[in-house]
């Protein structure tokens, strides 16, 4: 890895990454007395191929905050440059107050400013529900401008071409646009221009690319063939779960699929009418990875299982990122709706409907909206589920398997008791795709959980009462006071007493065997989480990422290897959980050196015999196919 500046001077034990004092850098609006909560914007759900019918258009609830025009905001920056023909666009402002009783403009394809709104409305939703699921502000990955406050730059008209990409370099998300086949799907013109910044997917998809990058910038190291698929999988569930979460887009795509396909369930075929389906067969070209719902169908129980119906498993998909994260993907979205079915069984028997023939008989209106209310409720805790999943992660080389025992982890933390099944549903629809997490001999919930460490730790100085803030907790202080956290972090696991804990190798200290180099370990993160439980506890902790690289050499090779530690520290100072990745691993080294010439060859650069990773990784991603 590049040797990473200090930001301040370190002792020689250990360094402070530019990271931490990022977290200072994002500052999202702070609602003032009396100011409105949300402001409510017309978007597609969907795309513009969605008729209103099927639920394409809903009001969305944005969270408020004070607008200049463009939209620009406090996290987000649109900017309109680059508008093709024959669309128009200047500067958008929606606190126009023929704009404010509106609830914005009329979602169109035909108007340039709708796009503006359109990504400003998704960029927001999405961020708030990253905000929400950790209790915290999230900040960029990129460098932010000397003396003022990190915003994306949003660019709905970036470029021509059927894509999308986020970049950490340019600090932007950019969407494409292109001309449409000579048999496009919906209300699509022949030839009609296509604009990726009006796909809700698309935006939702991009912007999680952008906070995931905020929260694990190593995810976009590609050591292992999952690091990509994971970013692309994730990326794609936030996408679904917020699709879900619409209770009033799920009650009309109830109505509107209801009676229009016979297989699959409820939720199957809702997935389906919304455009999730993907066939196996397809490769991985298309922007977003889907659901197997073939495979979906075979476990949900209101259809009955049959041989054919196994669902694509982790061995067959292959190493493309977006077939590969399509499988992660399929086994949440399994999850899903199996929570869904086991929560509205009992509404059906309450209506004296047999929930097997749910999709075939007429049900009421007012059954319609209970389940619809049901499934986006459920839906709204699968994605705070996947994001508080990542705060469980290790801070490098991230697995499918770690990431279901973060899930796991994560949410036995807030609920003990299981009572819906959550938990359970996910290991056994990761345990049908084969997705099995390393050192785990059992599918159990207690096997499956991370371990805290044999011996108590207290880490002096990162009490709670120890620690400052910027008036409310999930807001740190200001820099000085990161930085302080990030020393009392850092000298604390580089202690020689401590660091083998860590799976760190002390400067000074042996190197294990293989690694020619070892860096000076570097604190990347110390945050707050603060998380609602589903019983309206309050739980709060710290979350920190120290992360260390080792140079390897393998078969005349020379290529880095990165290792650490994400740490959970509870607010007494204690160290919850020590969530590791070891460097000194024949077999990771081993798979890592496979996939740097193999199937990740095209994220890697070799001169001579050194491997370094290549520019804007996320970008490449989708440029890929
Ligand atoms: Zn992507």
């Amino acid at each position: 890895m590049m040797a990473k500046k200090a930001a301040a001077a370190a002792s020689q034990m250990y360094e402070v990454s530019p990271r931490v004092a990022r977290q200072a850098s994002v500052r999202p609006y702070q609602r003032e007395r009396g100011a409105p909560l949300v402001r409510p914007l017309r978007i597609y759900t969907l795309d513009p191929s969605v008729s209103a019918r099927l639920g394409g258009v809903a009001t969305a609830p944005v969270p408020y905050e004070k607008l200049e025009p463009g939209p620009s905001g406090s996290v987000f920056h649109v900017v309109a440059d680059g508008v093709p023909a024959p669309l128009s666009a200047e500067a958008l402002n929606l606190d126009d107050p023929a704009l404010l009783m509106s609830c914005g403009l009329t979602p169109t394809p035909m108007n340039g400013r709708f796009h503006l709104q359109m990504v400003y409305a998704v960029c927001s939703i999405t961020y708030a529900a990253f905000r929400k699921a950790l209790g915290r502000d999230i900040a960029w990955a990129t460098t932010p401008p000397e003396g003022a406050p990190l915003r994306l730059t949003v660019r709905p008209f970036g470029f021509r071409g059927p894509n999308a990409g986020y970049s950490r370099e340019a600090g932007d998300l950019s969407f494409g646009y292109f001309s449409a086949g000579r048999n496009p799907a919906g209300f699509v013109m022949r030839k009609g221009l296509i604009s990726t910044a009006l796909s809700h997917d698309i935006i939702a998809h991009e912007t999680t690319h952008a906070l995931l990058d905020g929260l694990r910038s190593l995810f976009a190291m590609p050591t292992n063939i999952d690091v990509p698929a994971f970013h692309e999988g994730f990326s794609d569930l936030v996408a679904l779960f917020l699709h879900f979460s619409y209770a009033e887009v799920v009650e009309r795509g109830i109505r509107e699929s209801r009676g229009a396909t016979t297989r699959g369930s409820l939720i199957t075929d809702l997935a389906r009418e919304f455009g999730y389906a993907r066939s196996r067969a397809e490769s991985g070209a298309a922007l977003r990875s889907g659901v197997d719902v073939e495979g979906v169908a075979g476990f949900d129980s209101d259809v009955p299982l049959s041989k054919t119906d196994r669902p694509l498993s982790y061995d067959e998909a292959g190493s493309e990122p977006h077939q590969l994260g399509t499988v992660l993907v399929s086994a949440v979205f399994e999850a899903f709706t199996t929570v869904v079915r086991r929560k509205t069984e009992r509404l059906f028997s309450i209506a004296g409907i047999d929930p097997a023939a749910a999709n075939r008989g007429p049900i009421s209106d007012a059954l319609v909206k209970a389940i619809a209310q049901e499934a986006s409720d459920v839906a709204g805790q699968f994605l705070n589920i996947c994001i508080r999943g990542i705060d469980y992660c290790p801070p490098a080389d991230m697995e499918f398997g770690e990431y279901l025992r973060a899930m796991i982890t994560a949410d036995s933390e807030m609920e003990q008791g299981d009572k819906w099944g959550f938990r359970e549903a996910l290991m056994r629809s990761f345990r049908r795709r084969c997705i099995f997490p390393d050192h785990v001999q059992f599918m159990t919930e207690d096997a499956m959980r991370w371990r805290s460490p044999d011996q108590r730790m207290r880490i002096p100085g990162l009490s709670f009462c120890d620690l400052r803030f910027d008036g409310e907790p999930g807001r740190a202080a200001d820099v000085e006071e990161l930085n302080r956290q990030a020393h009392a972090l850092g000298a604390f696991v580089t202690d020689p007493r401590h660091a083998k804990m860590f799976q760190l190798v002390s400067p000074g200290t042996g190197l294990p065997k293989g690694i020619t180099y070892a860096s000076i370990p570097a604190v990347e993160s110390v945050r707050v989480s603060r998380r609602v439980a589903p019983d309206g506890r309050v739980l709060f902790d710290l979350v920190a990422e120290v992360t260390q690289s080792c140079t390897v050499r393998r078969d005349g090779d020379l290529f880095d290897v990165n290792g650490g530690c994400t740490l959970i520290i509870d607010p007494e100072g204690e160290v919850r959980f020590a969530i590791s990745k070891r460097f000194d691993s024949e077999a990771r080294r081993a798979r890592q050196h496979a996939a740097m010439r193999g199937p990740l060859r095209k994220f890697w650069k070799k001169t001579g015999r050194q491997f370094t990773v290549q520019k804007d990784i996320l970008r490449r991603l989708h440029g890929s196919k």
